[in-house]
This record gives C-alpha cells, sequence and structure tokens, in this order.
C-alpha cells in the first residue's frame, strides 16, 4: 500500500515553481502579483489567507491582502474587484470564501477578470474546462490530478466514483477526469447526499475520491480491494484534531494507495494556486506582446 504524501509532493513543486518564478522575473524584471480580498473576520479564512501569504513569500510571488469589513455593502467590494481587475501589476485575484450572507458569491466571482481568476471559480472557466480547453484547473482539483499524475496512478480506462458535487471539488474534478488525455479519460461517477445504494457505487470504483466533510463516512467495506483512495475531507474533531472524509485506519488495509489526512490533498491546493497565478501572469504577458 502506498501513502500518496500531498506534503512531500508540495514541496517538492513549490521549489519548482519558485525556480520557474526566478526565472520569470529575470525575463520581465518583476515578478508575478496576487492580490487576495477577505470579507470580515471568519478566523478559518484568516488563517487560510494567512497561509496563502506565507506560501507566496516561499516562492517569491509577491502578495497583497485586501481586508473588508464584514458590514461592507457589496458595491463596495465590487469596486476593490474591479481597481484589481485594471490594475496591470496584479496578475491574480481570488476573494476568500465564505463570504458574509448578503453576498450574491456567484455575482462576486463573476466580476473578477477570468484572466486574472486564479481560483478558476469565474462561469468562463468553468465553462472552458467543461469544453476541454482550460485556463486554470481549480486549486483543490488539481492538486489531486497532479498527485496522481506524480505517484503514476493512471486514470485513462478507470472507474472514478467522487462522493460530492460541490463546484469547487467534486464537480470540476469530474470535468477534469472526463477530459480527453493525460490526467483524463476516466469512466466518471459523481455521487451525492441524494444517491441512492452508494455503497454499491463506490465498491466499483478504481479510484474513489472523497469531498464530503463527514468524518471517517467511507468506510472499508465501501472501497474496493486495490482501489486509490482521495480524501479531500477537512474535519475538526471535538478533540480539536483533524481528520478526512475517509475511515483512514481500516480502509488502508484494502486500498492500494491512500491520502493521509493531513498531509493528503490539502497542502497540495495553495501550490496549485500558486501556480496559477504564475500562469495568470505569464498569459498576461502573453497577450500584451500580441497586442504589441
Ligand atoms: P460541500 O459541503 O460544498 O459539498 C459536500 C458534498 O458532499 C455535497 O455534494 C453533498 O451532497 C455531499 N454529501 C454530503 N453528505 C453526503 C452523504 N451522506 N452521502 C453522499 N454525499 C454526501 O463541501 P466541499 O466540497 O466544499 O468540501 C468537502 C470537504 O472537503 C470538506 O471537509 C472540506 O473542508 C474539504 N475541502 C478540502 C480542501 C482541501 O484543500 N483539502 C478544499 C476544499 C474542501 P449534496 O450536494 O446533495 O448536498
Amino acid at each position: 500500500m502506498m501513502i500518496l504524501d500531498g506534503k512531500k509532493l508540495s514541496g517538492e513543486m513549490r521549489r519548482e515553481i519558485g525556480e520557474s518564478v526566478l526565472q520569470f522575473r529575470l525575463r520581465n524584471g518583476f515578478v508575478p502579483v496576487l492580490a487576495a480580498i477577505i470579507v470580515g473576520d471568519d478566523p478559518a479564512s484568516k488563517i487560510y489567507v494567512s497561509n496563502k501569504e506565507k506560501a507566496c513569500k516561499e516562492v517569491g510571488i509577491e502578495s497583497k491582502i485586501l481586508r473588508l469589513s464584514g458590514s461592507a455593502r457589496v458595491e463596495e467590494l465590487l469596486f476593490e474587484i474591479d481597481r484589481l481587475n485594471t490594475d496591470s501589476a496584479v496578475h491574480g485575484i481570488l476573494v476568500q470564501r465564505p463570504l458574509p450572507n448578503n453576498c450574491n458569491e456567484n455575482l462576486i466571482l463573476d466580476a473578477i477578470d477570468p484572466r486574472k481568476d486564479v481560483d478558476a471559480f469565474h462561469a468562463e472557466n468553468v465553462g472552458l474546462i467543461s469544453q476541454g480547453r482550460p485556463r486554470f484547473f481549480p486549486c483543490t482539483p488539481y492538486g489531486i490530478r497532479e498527485l496522481l499524475l506524480r505517484s503514476g496512478i493512471e486514470t485513462g480506462g478507470k472507474s472514478v466514483v467522487i462522493v460530492g458535487r460541490s463546484d469547487i471539488v467534486g464537480k470540476p474534478m469530474g470535468l477534469m477526469l472526463l477530459q480527453k488525455g493525460k490526467g483524463g479519460d476516466a469512466t466518471v461517477t459523481v455521487a451525492h447526499s441524494r444517491t441512492k445504494n452508494l455503497q454499491e457505487i463506490t465498491s466499483q470504483a478504481d479510484i474513489l475520491i472523497a469531498a464530503i466533510g463527514s468524518p471517517k463516512f467511507i468506510k472499508a467495506e465501501m472501497v474496493k480491494e486495490g482501489a486509490v483512495v482521495i480524501d479531500v475531507g477537512i474535519n475538526r474533531l471535538g478533540d480539536g484534531k483533524i481528520c478526512g472524509d475517509v475511515d483512514f485506519d481500516n480502509v488502508k488495509e484494502i486500498a492500494s494507495a491512500i491520502t493521509p489526512v493531513p498531509g493528503g490533498v490539502g497542502p497540495l491546493t495553495v501550490t496549485m494556486l500558486l501556480l496559477n497565478t504564475l500562469k495568470a501572469a505569464e498569459l498576461i504577458i502573453k497577450q500584451t506582446q500580441v497586442k504589441v
């Protein structure tokens, strides 16, 4: 059984990204810049944004954090997004979720210039993925894709079952695995809370991806012998410990490969954000050169 070590891979990838950022700076005379907007005082959001800030620093990407009060009006948020859209010194923009209840999330996410949308939540970027001509991949599914590819796990022709259909994990993961070519070509089933006979479905999977948000939900009897199991879940237990959506101790006895929590998918998500920011800066430069 192979433990899919996302923390180690993330470290390797950050070194590669750091090298690419250095090359970028040598070619262009400036570094990619990521702007993050955080609205309100959600403690988890503050930790996420601070982790992103640290990760940017690690690879030489500049980050700017814009903090708006939880009582900020939607117009104010839209104004700031527009300002960043038109700022040629900013290459990537993200709005940290969750947003306060008065915000229409789709309206906010679609206000970001899709060429700077490094989270890949904008409708245009989602559409491009579904058409098989992606600009950016959303960070968590992108991290899973890299983990599978770099671990030598073939997806072509495999039966992949994803449990969870959220816009940030389950759905885009399904679209990406359906793409033609390497890292795709899978036969994909996306299950959710209304799925009937879930165990019957999950136990057919060559690759099982759990993105549910329910601690240890995937039990050994739901997993096929020799399956690859990817656990996206991050659940905080009563004792403060973190656990995934998979009953790791029992499922690892059956799986051929499995991600731990913590240390599996989680560390890769921020790393892929760094890669998307570098890509956004490169795309913007390419477009400017074409215009000239
Ligand atoms: P959502 O709550 O948006 O989606 C959860 C999905 O699970 C829904 O589609 C839901 O179905 C489905 N589901 C819930 N209960 C069941 C059930 N009993 N049987 C089958 N399906 C069920 O969560 P996210 O996708 O945002 O996140 C999922 C988990 O991944 C969370 O623990 C989150 O913290 C973690 N996460 C980790 C990241 C990382 O970097 N590692 C990044 C993002 C998320 P329905 O649609 O019918 O309600």
